[in-house]
């Protein structure tokens, strides 16, 4: 990476590496939030003096434990769990877990660090955490995960609590994952305690809108960019990568938001359809039967299946990028800028390189970042807090107009601080200020902690 950031916070960006070496990940989240933070430093000695910055760039806790499980062969699994309590100045830790082969310290950290930032920009009481394992729920029976689930949770137990720690999903944990997670944390506890997890199932404490809400706060995103712009959803044609619960709900919203999605993917390659996508077949396929896109084009005749290519071949006004880390590189967002896109919103967490970000800025896109646009999934968590403290249980419409509300709140904080900060309609800027402008003030107010 060769931007330059102010001398000062060059050199904390240049302890952190030392002090974190080999976690590109992290790296890479803590440089885009330092590089917007120069005009903050300057308006606010204070930062400086109380080395704000320094102290929001390390974790207050890390925990990394061993879980041994069995498989249905009997044979011993060990796998590493993880759990990143990285700021509480605003609220109890707040972030998902994350069951996949690649994670280590470095995601985890990179995860927990953007969930600090995302999580002030919502407006609510919620600290950023963020955990997982390097397990593979893929090909796994429910039996394994039910095994994997429980031994995870009887270490991580000692760490959460509804006022302390709260975890959620994120890749590889969905309400089946939070089941058994939930089961073995009230088994061990002996406490129905509903607020520890969020993401549960309907009819034990779960929310409303919270499967939908990571993916339809996403395409409430863009469409308040482009309301910004004076234009609309309506009638666009969009992209959206992956297939997971992120990018099936900003499918369904777009959709019910009158653009028409043509193609989205996954790790074998992508489906496209210039008439629009199926989503009751789209869900089928990768909800239900948990299986691959090369599925869904056998079964809807519109739609061609491209094996091992990428999704951003697909030219496209809006793009909605909800599979995972670095997915979109400077290349993809060039060949998408050519093609006419004029929005991209990120529904996964830190889906564009730099080199991307750097191609969509110049390129004069609007460009949602993941700690932005994708905040509708943990403001919803936030929410399903809300209805577990007071016992209550909130109707589809009512938390979803709450979730829509959000969306446009944070976008419009993020504008705010973009324009006082001297960088009007660059919303990296604007969530990195406003983000850390309130964990900030918090920080500030409760003492050297
Ligand atoms: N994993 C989601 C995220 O990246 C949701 C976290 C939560 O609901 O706590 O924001």
């Amino acid at each position: 990476m060769t931007r330059t950031v102010a001398p000062l916070v060059e050199a904390i960006y240049e302890d952190v590496v030392r002090r974190n070496p080999a976690e590109e990940e992290f790296h890479q989240a803590v440089r885009e939030v330092l590089e917007s933070l120069g005009p903050v430093l300057a308006r606010h000695p204070e930062y400086t003096e109380l080395k704000t910055i320094e102290r929001i760039c390390e974790p207050e806790r890390q925990v990394i434990f061993r879980v041994p499980w069995q498989d249905d062969r009997g044979e011993v699994q060990i796998n590493r769990g993880f759990r990143v309590e990285f700021n509480s100045a605003l609220g109890p830790y707040k972030g998902g877990l994350r069951f996949h082969p690649s994670v280590y310290l470095g995601i985890v950290k990179f995860l927990g660090f953007e969930q600090v930032f995302k999580n002030a920009l919502t407006g609510m009481p919620i600290g950023g955490g963020k955990g997982g394992a390097d397990f593979d729920p893929k090909g796994r029976s429910d039996g394994e995960v039910m095994r994997f689930c429980q031994s995870f949770m009887t270490e991580l137990y000692r760490h959460l609590g509804e006022h302390t720690d709260v975890p959620a999903g994120d890749i590889g944990v969905g309400g089946r994952e939070i089941g058994y997670l939930f089961g073995q944390y009230k088994r061990i506890t002996n406490r129905y305690e509903s607020g520890v997890l969020t993401g549960k199932g309907l009819t034990w404490g779960g929310a409303r809108v919270r499967t939908e809400a990571t993916g339809y706060g996403a395409a409430f995103f863009a469409s308040e960019m482009l309301t910004a712009r004076g234009t609309s959803l309506e009638g666009r044609t969009v992209v959206v990568s992956g297939s997971g619960n992120v990018a099936l709900y900003a499918v369904e919203k777009a959709e019910q938001l009158g653009a028409r999605v043509i193609a989205c993917s996954d790790s074998a390659g992508y489906v496209v359809d210039e008439g629009g996508l199926d989503l009751e077949v789209l869900k089928q396929v990768k909800e239900v039967e948990r299986g691959r896109l090369s599925d869904y084009a056998e079964r809807v005749r519109s739609a061609r299946h491209v094996a091992g290519g990428s999704v951003w071949d697909v030219p496209c006004e809006v793009a909605v990028p909800s599979a995972t880390q670095n997915e979109l590189d400077g290349e993809a967002a060039a060949r998408l800028v050519r093609g006419g896109c004029i929005a991209v919103s990120e529904g996964a967490n830190m889906p564009s390189t730099p080199e991307a970000v750097q191609v969509f800025r110049s390129a004069g896109t609007a460009f949602g970042p993941g700690k932005a646009a994708n905040a509708g999934g943990v403001a919803t968590s936030a929410l399903e807090m809300q209805q577990n403290a007071s016992r209550d249980s909130w109707t589809f419409e009512h938390t979803e107009a709450r979730l829509e509300r959000i969306m446009h709140d944070v976008h419009a904080r993020c504008a705010e601080a973009a324009e006082e900060y001297g960088s009007p309609g660059d919303l990296v800027v604007g969530a990195n200020v406003a983000g850390f402008l309130r964990v900030a003030e918090a920080m500030h107010a409760h003492g050297l902690v």
